[in-house]
């Protein structure tokens, strides 16, 4: 391929086209100002753990959970009061706000009702199809998108007795209560079916992809603390966009939520997604002579401000492959004995004591970009 201009380099970008050309394609809703499916990017959502009604802590989280990249907020409603005081964050937040709804039709209602951009429901535990039709009447008159949740942990009695717990019982779900908004003319719609398994998570979506064309959520219902959590969720949700399905994503982990949007923003980078800093650092072995692992993450802390920015760094122990990867890379430092070379755009800049590596390579992407 000739590269112009325009062209992402070669070793870049081709993760995003493969994406690109496979994805699969839904129709597009609005969540609040927010395009979801079709060609819309994929967007990074997230769920307060706060207690709604808690204004300060919860407004707090959310302004964290921005500030780190989230772009949809979830927020439970388990009772009146927390579908009430959606108002007072819809005025003080700009980005949609999603209601997390069970059992009681009314609070989906009331959420709606006082200014939610979505819903999040599983219709079959709101109890009853005349109920499901109430929120369906209500959203229409207020174009709230609802987003039909199905979960391993509540799927029908009548489709558990046919297939059990199994990828084809979420779908039979899923498919069940679309059918309910279809017939009821409302196609304001996107669709998860979670498991806490992530070959059943991912054999559930690929088999709804097949049979409905609406935008999915995607993501691995209760995955764990960090550790496994992030595997668990990186799995499950890279293979799906890898495969070109899913329209917006959330890592669900016990932990401070803040850390799910940063684990969603590696998984979009990793597949070339989403542009911004990657830092390829090597394993390092017999043959480092400087301190790379400290020197790694001094590197990766000191450029967080630069996080959203369309920059490669490699950071290499030696120079078996430390040139090479760092001469692929938009800037790189490879360590040699108590020193290490400077990289910049495929060039050797200059040789550097280690313990001045990190502040010189930082010295040196600062003049290029700012
Ligand atoms: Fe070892 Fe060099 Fe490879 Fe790093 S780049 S793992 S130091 S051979």
């Amino acid at each position: 391929m000739v590269e112009t201009v325009n062209s992402p380099p070669s070793w870049r970008g081709k993760g995003w086209l493969n994406y690109m050309t496979n994805r699969r394609q839904t129709t597009m809703i609005r969540l609040g100002q927010l395009p979801i499916g079709s060609d819309a990017p994929i967007s990074i959502q997230s769920m307060c753990n706060t207690h709604t009604t808690d204004k300060v802590y919860t407004l707090k989280q959310i302004n964290d959970l921005v500030e780190a990249g989230c772009e949809v907020i979830r927020l439970a409603v388990p009772d009146l009061e927390s579908a009430q005081v959606i108002q007072f964050y819809r005025k003080e937040i700009q980005i949609p706000i999603v209601a997390d709804i069970h059992f009681d039709y009314k609070l989906a209602i009331e959420s709606i009702k006082h200014g939610a951009d979505g819903i999040r429901i599983n219709p079959g535990n709101i109890g009853s199809d005349e109920k499901v039709k109430k929120i369906i009447e209500v959203a229409k008159e207020y174009n709230t998108v609802i987003r039909i949740g199905v979960n391993s942990g509540s799927v029908a009695k009548h489709i558990l007795d046919k297939h059990g717990v199994t990828a084809q019982a979420l779908v039979e779900s899923a498919l069940e209560h679309i059918r309910l908004f279809e017939d009821n003319d409302f196609t304001n719609i996107k669709l998860s079916a979670k498991a806490s398994s992530v070959p059943m998570t991912i054999d559930a979506y690929r088999l709804l992809a097949k049979v409905c064309n609406y935008p999915f959520h995607i993501g691995v219902t209760e995955a764990g603390t960090e550790f496994s959590g992030t595997i668990k969720s990186s799995i499950g949700i890279g293979t799906l966009l890898a495969e070109g399905i899913g329209d917006t994503i959330r890592v669900s982990l016990t932990d401070d939520p803040v850390k799910e949007i940063k684990v969603a923003k590696e998984i979009l980078k990793a597949l070339d997604i989403r542009k911004g800093l990657e830092i390829i650092s090597c394993p390092t072995c017999g043959r480092t002579n400087i301190p790379l692992i400290e020197l790694a993450h001094e590197v990766e802390k000191k450029l967080k401000p630069f996080e959203n920015l369309d920059l490669k760094v490699a950071v290499m122990g030696c120079e078996v492959n430390g040139p090479g990867e760092a001469r692929e890379a938009d800037y790189g430092i490879a360590g040699g004995k108590n020193e290490g070379l400077l990289f910049q755009k495929g060039k050797v800049i200059q040789k550097v004591k280690a313990d001045e590596l990190v502040q010189a390579l930082y010295d040196m992407i600062v003049r290029d970009v700012l």
